[in-house]
């Protein structure tokens, strides 16, 4: 057998095996551990030689291709999304693995801007085209859901700004505020109708889009038809390890004619006649991860039942945790937000517990819960309810 670096077989498959006890030894002792680290930033850079090793200690992993097929498409299934997005649907439209959905976002704004300057500049003859171009671009606006209103369009346009694209919300990361899609497709319908010069409507479903899987939260890819792309990460609330974010376009054909580019070293057969997807025309970078892979062992491992009832019992969690909350919800406080933020700091001191905070609008200093582990149950609800008002009240009488 050959050996790899400075590791055989015998030691390689020693060291996969204690890592899985150490694994495992982790998770059976999970609640004696402190939450956050207590390092400070810097420390690991004392801690390691500032050179890199002279002598090889890499090992290789011998692994075997794996001849499946796997494609987004068993995402959009599960997720109920319109047949249009899936890459056999008739507007040819399909999904995309990439890391986080900040690069998603980025990615689909910008193949909405191509797609924009490309049908307002069309029929600009050739040496006019680069200006044209040029000059549609500065005016372009881009609009988040918070300032989504159809005077907000006419007041861009009145000032001489184009909007192009929109991103609209299913599930704020800060407190999971979602959308009305109806009406949103409605107002643009009449502000900025579909064809040429239509703004672009991005659907971020980064966390709460996990619940999709589950078939009570269909009704909200009911209007997806009439946007033009969604992006959701398994990596949050789907029992996938980071990275994973996949995106999903209707039409495939803007991405490609946004990024595309095919230099000869790249150039082969199977791309040349279209029977393959490649995917570098769809992101930034020519490489890419493999993540469909451990996408597939998730499902495959829990079936869409298992993901279902994994979202459903964080549900139930969170909404436990709104009871306990409700049913103590005192009056007559003064100064809430200081109390807030003071109780917020010596939780995350203590370490029990890891709680993050927010700023809700109006200036409401919030504590934000987040369950989304599967080994959390109701006695950890339970358990950091209590930490919260028995920290609350020390704070009130200190
Ligand atoms: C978490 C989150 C993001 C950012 O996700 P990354 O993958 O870390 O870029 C964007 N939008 C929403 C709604 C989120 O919840």
């Amino acid at each position: 057998m050959a050996t790899t670096g400075t590791m055989d077989l015998e030691g390689f498959k020693q060291a996969a095996l204690s890592s899985i006890d150490e694994i495992v030894r982790y998770y059976e002792n999970i609640t004696e551990r402190r939450v956050v680290s207590s390092v400070k930033p810097g420390y690991l850079r004392e801690l390691i030689p500032s050179k890199p090793p002279v002598k090889g200690e890499q090992w290789e992993d011998i692994q075997k291709d794996i001849e499946t097929k796997i494609m987004p498409d068993w995402l959009a299934e599960m997720f109920n999304l319109p047949d249009t997005y899936r890459s056999s649907g008739t507007t040819l439209g399909g999904g995309v693995i990439h890391g986080t959905a900040s690069e998603a976002i980025l990615t689909i704004m910008v193949a909405a801007r191509d797609k924009y300057l490309r049908e307002v500049t069309e029929g600009v003859p050739a040496d006019r085209l680069d200006d044209a171009v040029a000059e549609a671009r500065n005016r372009l606006v881009a609009f988040g859901s918070a300032t989504t209103h159809s005077t907000a369009v006419m007041k861009a346009r009145a000032n001489g700004l184009t909007p192009f694209y929109l991103t609209a919300s299913l599930g704020t990361t800060d407190c999971c505020a979602y959308d009305d899609f109806e009406s949103i497709a409605d107002v643009l319908h009449e502000v900025a109708p579909p064809g040429k010069g239509e703004v672009w409507v991005h659907v971020d479903a980064a966390y709460a889009g996990a619940a999709l899987v589950c078939p009570e939260y269909h009704h909200f890819t009911s209007q997806f038809h009439r946007f033009h792309s969604f992006n959701m990460n398994l990596h949050k609330w789907l029992l996938t390890d980071f990275d994973c974010s996949v995106t999903f376009v209707q039409k495939r054909k803007h991405y490609i004619d946004a990024f595309s580019m095919t230099p000869p070293y790249l150039r082969n057969n199977y791309s040349e006649s279209g029977l393959v997807t490649d995917y570098r025309d769809w992101q930034i970078p020519l490489g890419r991860r493999f993540r469909s892979l451990k996408v597939w062992f998730v499902i495959r491992t829990f079936g869409v039942k298992g993901l279902q009832e994994h979202v459903r019992k964080g549900i139930r969690h969170g909404d436990l945790f709104t009871h306990l909350v409700q049913d103590r919800s005192g009056a007559g406080l003064n100064d809430k937000n200081t109390l807030t933020e003071k109780v917020y700091t010596t939780i995350n001191e203590e370490g029990r517990i890891y709680l993050t905070s927010t700023i809700l609008d109006g200036g409401i200093y919030a504590i934000r819960f987040c369950l989304s582990t599967p080994f959390v149950d109701e006695v950890h609800v339970r358990d950091a309810f209590k930490e919260l008002v028995e920290t609350t009240e020390r704070m009130l009488h200190t």
